[in-house]
């Protein structure tokens, strides 16, 4: 046993941690959990505890369905929201098949090995998302339209409101759960939140995403409230996006910084971009994989409105331009190593393994293959015409899940960076995802036409 995993036992025995979770992520980015008895500790980190993988969305197929999840000890943490005696912790797992590899399945396995590749080429991958979510008076009851807890918007503070309370709960029990919070504010919409996560390499950050995501739904139950990642839950307000600042680090310089050039931006900062823009359409069904997230990327009348209504539908990056996918936020004159780029297509309801995945795999290719970085959009491109855009040569993100689905169908790249089971299952849920959608007769008909036809 090494001493990570000497030190986890021995925590287990000072704090009288009698139930331990092993976490793991299922491909569509729903959170897993098993608990076993401490005395089972030992095994697991050897050869991992078993489970039916036929079962999680996405794992095996059923002939071959014996999988083993193994806790990486450095994932320990004690869970505070059940620090009652006895206590609870949780480990994050990779996921092995019974010869002991690791599974194809396992979204962090896809992470880890776009990770290699980077470490590879010398560099670490850091991320710093700024997560945005609603906060509802009721849980989701069939036929009903939810009700934000307030009517606050963009930064508003009123004192003891349901969401300021909300969040200095929430951020507390983050902070004691060893995830560091960077800022924190009510977003645009009524009942809207966003918190951002302290830069962390790419895998922390994912596990960190999982985990803040049931921080919150936690905090919200003891507030007697609901919080929900939905992308798009309101048409008249604008939806909630991931945007998501990253870097590339060799060492600790920031690959991303050259002194005096365009925006302190390098020249790995603007193939990594052009990789990004070059492979924005394929890799849309991953970073927005619900029918709703296209409702957020595709409201026009909240992107004109502003007011936080800026989700970004167009291929395009620019310097302060907050209408674009890419946007190259300001640097800070003293500090070389801010050099950084928000993607910002990114929903809150992504499977964050796959989605910092596709996106990596796609800034690497920019690297490795050179690519041009195009000119950037100064102008507020949704308030350009069709023509004006074509003319600028920028196209549209993919318009609905069906869209988002035919370019990953089409991508070589898609398929290569999951693995090629990932890639199908997911394409089969997705598909089969639209087709339910594509049935319905919805609300929207029966009101419009209903009177009329
Ligand atoms: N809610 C917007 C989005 O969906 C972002 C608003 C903002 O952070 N300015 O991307
Ligand atoms: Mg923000
Ligand atoms: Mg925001
Ligand atoms: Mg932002």
């Amino acid at each position: 046993m090494d001493r990570q995993q000497e030190f986890v036992l021995r925590t287990l025995e000072e704090r009288d941690i009698r139930f331990v979770r092993l976490w793991f992520t299922d491909v569509l980015g729903y959170l897993k959990s098993v608990a076993i008895a401490p005395a089972e500790l030992e095994g697991a980190f050897g050869e991992g505890i078993g489970f039916d993988g036929s079962a999680i969305e996405g794992f095996a197929r059923v002939y071959e369905a014996d999988m083993l999840a193994r806790p990486d000890p450095s994932t320990f943490q004690v869970l505070p929201w059940r620090s009652q005696v006895p206590g609870t912790a949780r480990m994050f797992c990779d996921i092995l098949m019974p010869d002991g590899t690791p599974s194809y399945a396992d979204p962090r396995f896809v992470l880890k090995r776009v990770l290699g590749r980077a470490s590879d080429l010398g560099f670490t991958f850091y991320t710093h998302p700024e997560v945005e979510f609603f906060l509802m008076k009721n849980p989701p009851a069939y036929g009903q339209f939810p009700e934000p807890v307030d009517s606050g918007g963009y930064f508003d503070h009123t004192p003891h409101s349901a969401s300021y309370d909300f969040r200095r709960d929430a951020i507390m029990m983050l902070e004691n759960m060893g995830i560091s919070v960077e800022f924190s504010h009510h977003e645009g919409a009524p009942g809207q939140q966003e918190i951002d996560l302290r830069y962390a390499d790419a895998l922390t950050t994912a596990d960190n995403i999982m985990t803040f995501r049931l921080v919150m739904k936690e905090v919200a139950l003891e507030h007697d409230i609901y919080a929900s990642f939905m992308p798009k839950p309101f048409t008249e307000y604008p939806g909630s996006g991931m945007h998501t600042h990253m870097s590339l680090f060799e060492g600790d310089r920031n690959a991303f910084y050259e002194a005096g050039s365009q925006f302190q931006l390098s020249k790995v900062g603007r193939s990594f971009i052009a990789g990004l823009l070059h492979h924005a359409a394929e890799i849309t069904a991953v970073c927005n994989q619900w029918v709703n997230s296209y409702k957020r990327l595709w409201d026009a009348a909240a992107a004109t409105a502003g007011a936080g209504g800026e989700a970004p539908a167009y291929i395009c990056w620019g310097h302060n331009n907050r209408s674009a996918l890419v946007r190259v936020p300001m640097y800070k004159p003293t500090k070389d190593n801010s050099s950084r780029i928000e993607f910002r297509s990114l929903d809150s309801a992504c499977n964050p393994y796959l989605a910092f995945a596709v996106i990596l795999a796609a800034g690497l290719k920019g690297i490795e293959d050179g690519y041009e970085l195009p000119p950037g959009a100064e102008d507020d491109v949704w308030a350009l015409t069709d023509a004006e855009r074509r003319a600028l040569g920028i196209a549209p993100l993919p318009q609905s899940l069906d869209e988002a689905i035919r370019a990953m169908e089409r991508s070589e790249f898609v398929a290569e960076t999951l693995g090629e089971h990932v890639y199908e299952f997911f394409l089969r849920n997705k598909r089969a995802e639209w087709e339910d959608y594509r049935r319905q007769v919805t609300p929207y008909e029966l009101n419009r036409y209903l009177p009329v036809l």
